[in-house]
């Protein structure tokens, strides 16, 4: 069923270190079954999306978030002859470098790391499976296919690309110096992440009380599927029901833009009839995509929930008092190594050129849960920023 445009686990690039075949699973199945048994995939329950991981039991958190764009990106690529395996390990790994308390958490990273290479969360994740994991007797890291690791890369800048490339030459930085494409499987989870969190943000926000459906009126994507649940279902109006109108309209929008994006990438496929997964990346452009009118109408949303949600006073507040953790632990382990577990301590110990004392601490914080990074801030400062 696989497409000549899709991933072949027969041809892939394989591994960095040369491994058997496993006699009942695809490369890529085994990539999925390493992500899921990973320490880092385990983390993603305690961290957060937009909301804290304690402000409610319902809310997303990167695991489940993960989930969500793991079945979308399922569905999209049965129907268009992809590689599923291969979809479903990229979307499970796609978050395993975030930090605690979301994208404040990563920016006060970077800040801290400002002299010592930046820090980004894309390459967090590649460096999560390929170094940090530490499970197999003779390699560090989970040792995934380059297929795998290509879509956990999603961005990557230039000085960056080019330090990648000289530890593995033609490897995954490659195609950001030739400004390449990644396979379709790649380009699928991008967008399953972007369909997946605008329609959960949505989902958590208005369930937070910190959006409401009224205000949702004025965004003309959900507002078609809500006017369209509504007059399908009267009854789901007012009262008690409004919470199936919210779940609806959600449903609605996610299979309308799931077909959307099966359709036009239908289209830009027969355009440009690609043969093989290298004629993808070499197709001067990105094949999976929103049609014109879905793409215009989802910036609008993520207009909204930037405005509304992400930077509503009360995220905010997480946002800031994240940061303050971040910035104050970064310091306390960059002064007392010691102070880090998990052979973090003896590693900064043994830092020189290769790798600085900062980045350890880097991976240190970015691997901690959102509960961790506030006890052990907590602990080390004596005080307290989150109840
Ligand atoms: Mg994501």
């Amino acid at each position: 069923m696989l497409a000549p445009y899709a991933c072949d686990p027969a041809l892939s690039r394989g591994r960095r270190f040369e491994e058997v075949s496993a006699p009942t699973r695809t490369d890529y199945q085994r990539d999925r079954d390493r992500i899921v048994h990973s320490t880092a995939f385990r983390r993603l329950v305690y961290k957060t999306q937009v909301f804290l991981n304690h402000e409610g039991d319902l809310f997303r958190t990167r695991l489940t978030h993960s989930l969500e764009v793991a079945q979308l990106g399922r569905s999209i690529a049965r129907s268009l002859g992809l590689e599923e395996d291969l979809v479903e390990a990229i979307a499970l790994a796609h978050d395993l470098g975030h930090t605690p308390f979301g994208h404040a958490g990563q920016d006060a990273l970077h800040a801290c790391m400002h002299d010592h290479g930046g820090f980004e969360h894309n390459l967090q994740s590649l460096r999560v499976v390929d170094t940090l994991e530490e499970r197999y007797p003779v390699f560090d890291g989970l040792n995934l296919t380059f297929e795998t690791r290509e879509g956990i890369l999603k961005h990557c800048a230039r000085p960056a690309a080019e330090a990648l490339e000289a530890i593995e030459p033609g490897g995954v930085g490659r195609r950001f110096i030739d400004r390449e494409q990644p396979a379709l499987e790649a380009q699928l989870c991008n967008l399953a992440d972007e369909i997946a969190y605008n329609a959960h943000d949505i989902d958590d926000g208005v369930r937070s009380g910190l959006i409401t459906l009224e205000q949702l009126e004025a965004v003309p994507l959900f507002d078609r599927y809500r006017r369209a649940a509504l007059s399908a279902h009267p009854a789901i109006g007012h009262g008690r029901g409004q919470r199936r109108l919210l779940y609806e309209s959600i449903r609605l929008m996610l299979s309308d833009q799931v077909y959307d994006v099966i359709d036009t990438t239908r289209k830009a496929i027969a355009d440009v009839a690609p043969q093989s997964a290298d004629e993808v990346r070499t197709a001067g452009r990105p094949l999976v995509g929103f049609g014109q009118a879905m793409r215009a109408e989802s910036i609008v949303l993520k207009r909204f929930l930037f405005q509304n949600l992400y930077r509503h006073p009360q995220v905010s507040a997480m946002a800031t008092a994240g940061k303050q953790v971040v910035h104050e632990l970064f310091d306390a382990y960059c002064a007392e190594p010691g102070e880090m577990r998990g052979g973090f301590g003896d590693r900064a110990a043994e830092a020189g050129p290769a790798l600085s004392r900062q980045r350890i601490v880097a991976d240190y914080i970015a691997g901690m849960t959102d509960r961790f990074a506030s006890s052990e801030h907590q602990r080390l400062t004596g005080r307290r920023l989150f109840d």
